[in-house]
This record gives structure tokens, sequence and C-alpha cells, in this order.
């Protein structure tokens, strides 16, 4: 059978690899340890639910507008200003069905075949994929410890070549947990629009900060990188709605059109009652995503405390989103091999930093409970004595 090239060169998800092992372990009764989660533990706030609720019980189950509910758009609007100082109209807004669509559709709008994309390492695994689905070229720049993950505007100004279109930045980051702050932002911003190089800005984490960390969106900070610069954002983080499906972007207005055809075409418009549920998270109380920020905020602390006394693991501290990004550099062992034998021999499961281009690295998420991620740790301090 011949399938498109298209296809042909992706490659298959690590995370969900150990995933499915981690699964069949626990369906045969042991007891696992799943560090593994992309999603928050919590469930939906109740007030989004009743919204939903509401729009299913009125009959709102029919199409809507393809790039979203009119009402929706304008919310989304409003966000952009006061949370990010953002000024894109509600025609600018492109609601999809989740962040990571928001991401394909901005790759696909704004890159041709051949054209390369930087993508900064670690990272999250999908956007290599998505560039390579556009038939452009992912161009990874490796990032150090030392610098807390990020990518320096020298680091961006080494990497490009006359090919070079875009460059996707993630703050807070998967699986770093980095921060960026409005300085090195800015010097991002300043190389990028002077080699008028696209920005694709995932926010998704935005709400998950700590420590005093600040959140910035780089397409405030500068009137030529706000026109070029592709601001996703979505609720699965925020709001704890992964299974719902909806994410948003923020774009200059012609590429913000081209995309609202382009999802016309493919896959019209989000659940049309996920999008009510939806303004009724950016509209109503958000004490919910301060509770659950506090919650994170103790847990992560807790891991920092516990990685920082294994000796052998050190990991950097992360500043937002909910993972730890633990080194095994001391090791003489890749993060795969790590990985299995963690999962196999203490019934611990991590994501392999390989998976995000990083193979002295795994990935710990504390999207879950204190309970288990003091059992976790134990099993952790108690394997890596045996290395
Ligand atoms: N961007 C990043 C960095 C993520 O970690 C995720 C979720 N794993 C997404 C986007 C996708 O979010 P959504 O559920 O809204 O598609």
């Amino acid at each position: 059978m011949q399938l498109s090239s298209r296809v042909g060169e992706l490659t298959p998800s690590l995370t969900l690899a150990i995933d499915s092992k981690a699964k069949a372990m626990k369906a045969e009764g042991i007891d696992v340890c799943s560090f593994g989660a992309g999603e928050p533990d919590f469930d939906t706030p109740d007030h989004i639910k009743a919204a939903a609720l509401a729009a299913l019980d009125g009959g709102f189950t029919k199409y809507t507008p393809s790039s979203g509910i009119p009402e929706l758009r304008q919310a989304i609007s409003e966000k952009f200003k006061a949370d990010n100082g953002l000024d894109y109209s509600p025609s600018q807004v492109i609601v999809s069905n989740g962040a990571k669509h928001s991401c394909i559709n901005a790759i696909m709008a704004v890159c041709d075949p051949g054209d390369e994309v930087i993508i900064p390492a670690p990272y999250w695994l999908s956007y290599p994929e998505m560039v390579r689905l556009a038939g452009a070229v992912p161009v990874i720049v490796e990032t150090t410890a030392e610098n807390h993950y990020k990518i320096t505007a020298e680091d961006f100004e080494n990497a490009m070549t006359p090919k070079t279109k875009m460059i996707i930045l993630n703050t807070p980051g998967n699986p770093t947990g980095s921060v960026y702050t409005k300085e090195e932002l800015r010097a991002l911003a300043e190389v990028a629009a002077e080699e008028e190089i696209y920005i694709l800005s995932d926010e998704i984490y935005e709400k998950l900060v700590y420590e005093g960390a600040e959140h910035v969106s780089i397409a405030s900070l500068l009137p030529e990188a706000y026109d070029l610069t592709i601001t996703v954002n979505g609720f699965s983080k925020a709001y704890s709605m992964t299974g719902w499906r909806l994410g948003y972007l923020g774009a200059p207005e012609k590429i913000a059109k081209a995309i609202d055809s382009m999802q016309s075409h493919s896959t019209s418009n989000p659940c049309s009652f996920a999008q009510k549920g939806g303004l009724a998270a950016l509209k109503g109380d958000q004490q919910g995503v301060i509770d659950m920020r506090e919650e994170f905020n103790i847990r992560r602390e807790y891991m920092m405390d516990r990685i920082d006394a294994i000796p052998g693991l050190s990991a950097v501290r992360p500043l937002g989103a909910f993972y730890v990004l633990a080194s095994i550099a001391k090791f003489d062992l890749s993060s795969t091999n790590f990985a299995d034998r963690l999962l196999s021999k203490a019934s611990v499961a991590v994501v392999p930093g390989i998976a995000f281009g990083d193979d002295k690295t795994f990935r710990l998420s504390y999207a879950t409970s204190l309970d288990v991620i003091k059992k976790g740790l134990d099993r952790i301090e108690e394997f890596v004595k045996t290395l």
C-alpha cells in the first residue's frame, strides 16, 4: 500500500507507547505511579459544564460560523486585551478544535514546502511533526539547562538561513516549564522583525506561572512583531477542558482570514455547545484557575525538593506549566532506556526526553495527586541508587 510521503514521514508518539505499557501494567493489577499526564487532573468547573448543558438543552446543536460564534470571538478579543495587552478584533480571532489545531492551522497558513521553521529544543513533541505535515523543514535549535532551556536572540540569528520562515516559541513551556522574560522576548522579537520571520507563540500554559513569574505575549512588545505573530491559546490547561477540544488564535487580519477559509473547508466550526462552555469559562469566576495553580505550586515545590535531594538527578526549577524536566546527564544511558527500566523495575511511568528532542532528560508531570508524587519519587530515589 502506497501512503503519501506526508504521513510516511510521521513518527509515532513515544509518549503514547510508554502510556500504553503503563496502562497494560495497571490492567494486570500492578500499582503504577504515572507521571505522564499532559492534562490537569481536576474536573472542569461546574459553571462551565452548566453553560454547555444549557446550550444542549436549548437545542444549540447545529453548525456555527466556522471560526466560532461571534460572542465567543468577542470575549476572546477582550481577553487578549485585558490579559495580554493585545489588540485583536473579533475578526482576527479564530476558534478551533484545541490549541493543537490552532498551531497546525497557523503553520499551514504561513509555511510553504521547503520553508524552514526554527524550533527550540526541548520542544513540545507535536511541533516538528506539524511542520513536516506542512511540507516545511523543522530546524531544531538546542538550548541549555544553564539558560533555563530558552533560546537566545543570538541562537536565533545563528540558526537563520534565507529559507527561515517561522520560529515557534512556547512560554510557559512544555516540557521545560521555562517562562521567557519580557527582555528575552523583546530581543527575540527584534530579530524576528528585522528579518521578517513569523512567530508562532504558543501560550497555552499562560495561567500556570509560579514564584511571581509573569507571562508576557511577544506580540505585545513591538508593533513589527505583532504584524508577524500568531498568538495561540486555549481552554484545555487553564480551565481543565482538554476533552472539550477548544482553542483559539489571534493573528493579523490577512492570516486570520486565510485560516478562516482553511478551517471552513476542513473541520468547520468547533463543537457548538463546547463554545458556550468556553464563553462561560472566560466570562465567569476565575477562582478555579487560581485554586488549581496553588495546588500545582505545592506539588511543584515538593517535587523539586525531592529531585534536588536525589544524588545524580537535577532539574532546572520550572516557573510555569505543570512539568519538571529532570536531567540524567550523570548516567550513561539513553532517556528511553532510563524510562523503560524505571517502568519495568520500579513501576513508575515518565516520558523520555528523546520525545522532546533531548536524550539526557525525562519529564515528570505533577498533574497528579501529591500521594502519587510522594510514592513515585520514593521509588525513583531507590531506582536511581541501582544505576
Ligand atoms: N501546546 C502545548 C505546548 C501543549 O502542551 C498542548 C497540550 N499538550 C497543546 C498545545 C494542545 O492543547 P489543546 O488541548 O488545546 O489542543
